[in-house]
C-alpha cells in the first residue's frame, strides 16, 4: 500500500516523516553572480506558476497570484536560504529553496468537511506527501490572503515530501517556510 499520510495545516499531528524526493540541485559557477553563496536566481522561476486552480472557488485564484509572487521575491528567498536550522529534515536552506522552486505544479481542489466531525472541521487544508494536490476545506476558507499564502506554501512543501512531527514542530520546513511567506506578504510584498 502506498505511503499516504494526511497532512494538515496548523492543527494536525503528523506521525510520520519522510523525505523521498530529491529534485534537481541548481549549480552556478558564474563568477558574476552577486550572491555566490546562494546560487539560485529568481530569474529562473520568473515565469513559473507553482499552483493551478482546479476548483470553482475564485478566491483561490488570488491565493495563487499572491503565493506565486511571494515565492519569487528576494525577501522570501533570503529568509528560506539563510535558515539552516530546519527540523524533520537534513536539508539546509538552500536545498529547501531549490526543492520549492523545482516543485511540480500543485493543483488546488476544495471540499467541505462535515460539521459533525470535530477533527476534520478544524482542518484548513491538507496534502498527501509527494502528491501535487492541495485540498482546501471550504468550512475554514477563505481566510485572510496572508494566512492563505502561508497555507499554500506550507502545503506545497508537503507535496515535495517535507513534513513535521506534529503541529508543535514549528521549526520544520512546512511551518517555517509557510510563516516566511506570510511574513513577506505582511511586509508589503505582492500586496
Ligand atoms: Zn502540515
Amino acid at each position: 500500500m502506498k505511503n499516504i499520510i494526511l497532512l494538515i495545516t496548523s492543527t494536525l499531528v503528523i506521525t510520520s516523516c519522510s523525505l523521498l524526493k530529491n529534485t534537481k540541485t541548481i549549480e552556478n559557477n558564474s563568477p558574476t553572480t552577486t550572491t555566490p553563496s546562494n546560487p539560485i536566481s529568481i530569474s529562473i522561476i520568473s515565469n513559473k506558476s507553482f499552483f493551478k486552480n482546479e476548483s470553482s472557488s475564485t478566491f483561490l485564484n488570488e491565493v495563487i497570484t499572491k503565493s506565486n509572487c511571494i515565492i519569487k521575491t528576494e525577501k522570501f528567498r533570503s529568509l528560506v536560504t539563510n535558515n539552516n536550522n530546519y527540523t524533520s529534515t537534513n536539508d539546509n536552506g538552500l536545498k529547501v529553496f531549490s526543492n520549492i522552486v523545482n516543485a511540480p505544479i500543485v493543483s488546488f481542489k476544495t471540499y467541505r468537511s462535515s460539521k459533525l466531525n470535530i477533527a476534520a472541521r478544524n482542518v484548513t487544508a491538507n496534502a498527501n506527501l509527494g502528491e501535487p494536490i492541495i485540498n482546501w476545506n471550504l468550512r475554514n476558507n477563505p481566510r485572510s490572503i496572508s494566512r492563505m499564502v502561508n497555507t499554500a506554501i506550507h502545503e506545497l512543501t508537503h507535496t515535495i515530501n517535507y513534513t513535521h512531527k506534529n503541529a508543535k514542530d514549528h521549526k520544520s520546513v512546512p511551518y517555517q517556510v509557510g510563516n516566511y511567506g506570510e511574513q513577506t506578504y505582511d511586509l508589503g510584498f505582492c500586496n
